[in-house]
C-alpha cells in the first residue's frame, strides 16, 4: 500500500518538495509498514511558506468578510463532496477506523469552514457614545499565524485552525505533526480548488525544531499549538519571548462522575465514547471515571459486556469500531501503562493484552482495557495514557466526586451522568474544566468553544471565541465637535 503525495509541502498554491530536509517516513499503524516518505522542512522551506503568507494577506485581508466566506464555504461543499476520499487518507494517515474517519474528522473541518463562512461577518466592533464624540471597536486580523497540530485528529486540527484564521482575514503556515503528515496537505489542496488565493494557507512538514522555528520567527503574529503539556510550555515560552499572540490546545485526565440515579446503559456508553472512540487518542477523554458506589457491581458488569462487544481490526473495514494505536512508540507507551497500573495495585478487570488479528500482527493493537480498584494517587489515574486504558474509581457522595475530580493540574473537559438536573448544573459549575458535558460524552459542535482550564490550554478553538483569537481590537475615538486638539 502507499500514500506518496505529491510533495512534502504546500507552499503558495502548489506542492513542494526538498528532499534535504530529514526524512519523515509515515507507518501505516495496522500494518507496519511504510508507506510513503516524505521531508522536513529546510530553513529555506520555512521562510518561503511564511513569505508566502506574509505576501498574500494583506489583500486577503481587505476583502469584505461575506467575500472570504463565500470561499470557505466553497471548501466545506468540497470537503462534503470528497469525504469518501478524505476518510480514507484519514485511515491511512492515522490507523483511526473508517467509520470514525468517515463522520469526525472532514465533516468537522465543513461545519467549521461553515460557521466560521458566515459567523464572521457578524463578528463586529462596538459603539460607544462619548456624548458628541464617540468611538467604536474593529476587529482586524493579526497577520501570518502558525499552527502546529497533534496527531490524534489530523485534518480536523488543521481546519479548526485555518478556518477562523482565514475567515478573519490572516493567512496560515500549518506545521501538522510528523506522525500525522498527510491530511493537511490534502486539505490545503482542496482550498486551491475552492478559489482561496495563492499564499493563504502554507503546509510545512517537520518535527520540534521547525514548530521552534515557526513560534520564534519575526513573520508569525501568532502562534496557535495543540499537543501535550511539556511541548506546550515550551512552545508558549518562545511564542512570550517573541510578544506573539497565543492558544495553546493541550493533553488532560478529565473526569467522567457517574452518580446513582444515572441511567446506566447511558454512562456505560459514554464512559465508552470517553475512553474507547479514536482507541481513546482523544485529548478530551473522561479516563477518571468515578462510580457511585451504590451501582459499581451493576456499571461494570454492563461495561464488560458492552467493552467484549467492540470490533476490533482492518480500520479500512467499515464494519470496525476500533483500530490501532498510531505508532509503535504510542503502542509501547500504552502497554508500559498497563504495566503500571497492575504493578501499582489496581485491578486489571478486562483487556490488558494485544488482539490476534490474521494479516495485522504488526500493527499497533491494543485491547480497551479497563481497570477497576484504581485510587486517586495511581499513575494510571494522575498521568494522561492516550490509548484506551479507563480507570474505575468509586465514590460515595457529591462534595468527595467534585473534589477528587478537581484534584489534577489538567483541566480540558469534564463529564456528568445523572437524571437530577439541579445537581447536573450544580456539580458542573464546580468543576474545573473549560469543555463540559451533562448525560452524554465527547461532542464537540463547532459552534461552542472548546478549550481548558489550568494546564490543559490558553484560549479556545470553535465557536465566536475562536475569531476573537485569530483578531486584534482596534479603538477609534471620533471627535465630531469643532475643537483644535490642544495640549
Ligand atoms: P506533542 O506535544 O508531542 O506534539 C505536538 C506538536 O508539536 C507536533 O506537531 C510536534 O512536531 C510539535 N513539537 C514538538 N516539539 C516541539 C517544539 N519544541 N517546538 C514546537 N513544536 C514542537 O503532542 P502529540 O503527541 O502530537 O499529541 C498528543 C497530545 O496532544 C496529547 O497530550 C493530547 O491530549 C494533545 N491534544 C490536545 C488537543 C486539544 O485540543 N486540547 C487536541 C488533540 C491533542
Amino acid at each position: 500500500m502507499k500514500a506518496q503525495p505529491k510533495g512534502s509541502h504546500y507552499i503558495n498554491g502548489r506542492y513542494v518538495e526538498d528532499t534535504a530536509g530529514d526524512p519523515i517516513d509515515l507507518v501505516y499503524a495496522a500494518t507496519g509498514e511504510t508507506i510513503a516518505r516524505l521531508h522536513a522542512a529546510t530553513p529555506a522551506i520555512i521562510q518561503q511558506a511564511l513569505e508566502a503568507a506574509h505576501k498574500a494577506q494583506a489583500e486577503w485581508a481587505r476583502l469584505k468578510p461575506v467575500d472570504r466566506g463565500r470561499i470557505l464555504r466553497r471548501a466545506a461543499d468540497l470537503l462534503r463532496a470528497k469525504n469518501d476520499e478524505l476518510a480514507r487518507i484519514e485511515t491511512l494517515n492515522t490507523g483511526r477506523a473508517i467509520q470514525e474517519t468517515l463522520v469526525a474528522d472532514s465533516a468537522s473541518v465543513a461545519d467549521a469552514l461553515e460557521f466560521f463562512a458566515g459567523a464572521v461577518a457578524t463578528f463586529n466592533g462596538e459603539f460607544f457614545d462619548l456624548g458628541g464624540p464617540f468611538g467604536y471597536t474593529r476587529r482586524e486580523a493579526l497577520g501570518v499565524c502558525a499552527g502546529i497540530g497533534a496527531w490524534n485528529y489530523p485534518i480536523q486540527g488543521a481546519g479548526w485552525k485555518s478556518g477562523p484564521a482565514l475567515a478573519m482575514g490572516n493567512a496560515m503556515v500549518f506545521k501538522p505533526s510528523e506522525a500525522a503528515p498527510l491530511s493537511a496537505l490534502a486539505l490545503a489542496e482542496l482550498y486551491t480548488e475552492a478559489g482561496l488565493p495563492d499564499g493563504l494557507f502554507n503546509v510545512i512538514q517537520g518535527r520540534g525544531p521547525v514548530g521552534s522555528a515557526l513560534a520564534s520567527h519575526d513573520l508569525v503574529a501568532k502562534i496557535s499549538f495543540t499537543g501535550s503539556v511539556p511541548t506546550g510550555k515550551k512552545v508558549l515560552a518562545l511564542a512570550g519571548s517573541h510578544m506573539k499572540h497565543a492558544t495553546m490546545e493541550l493533553g488532560g485526565k478529565s473526569p467522567l462522575i457517574i452518580f446513582e440515579d444515572a441511567d446506566i446503559e447511558n454512562a456505560v456508553g459514554g464512559a465508552m465514547m470517553a475512553n474507547f472512540y479514536s482507541t481513546g487518542q482523544v485529548c478530551s477523554n473522561g479516563t477518571r471515571v468515578f462510580v457511585h458506589e451504590a451501582i459499581q457491581g451493576k456499571f461494570l458488569d454492563r461495561l464488560t459486556e458492552r467493552t467484549k462487544a467492540i470490533r476490533i481490526g482492518d480500520p479500512l473495514d467499515p464494519e470496525t469500531q476500533m483500530g490501532p494505536l498510531i505508532n509503535k512508540m504510542q503502542y509501547d507507551k500504552v502497554l508500559g501503562y498497563i504495566e503500571i497500573g497492575k504493578a501499582d495495585g489496581a485491578t486489571l478487570h478486562y483487556g490488558g493484552g494485544v488482539p490476534k488479528l490474521q494479516g495485522f500482527e504488526n500493527g499497533y493493537f491494543v485491547e480497551p482495557t479497563i481497570f477497576s480498584d484504581v485510587q486517586d494517587d495511581m499513575r494510571i489515574a494522575r498521568e494522561e495514557i492516550f490509548g484506551p486504558v479507563m480507570s474505575v474509581l468509586s465514590f460515595r457522595d457529591e462534595d468527595e466526586a467534585v473534589t477528587r475530580a478537581n484534584d489534577t493540574p489538567f483541566g480540558l473537559s469534564a463529564g456528568v451522568f445523572t437524571r437530577d438536573l439541579p445537581r447536573a448544573h450544580r456539580v458542573i459549575g464546580q468543576l474545573q474544566a473549560g469543555t463540559c458535558w451533562i448525560n452524554n460524552y465527547n461532542l464537540t459542535p463547532v459552534e461552542m468553544p472548546f478549550g481548558g482550564y489550568k494546564q490543559s490550554g490558553i484560549g479556545r478553538e470553535n465557536g465566536m471565541a475562536a475569531l476573537a483569537h485569530y483578531s486584534q481590537l482596534k479603538s477609534v475615538y471620533v471627535e465630531t465637535g469643532d475643537v483644535v486638539a490642544s495640549f
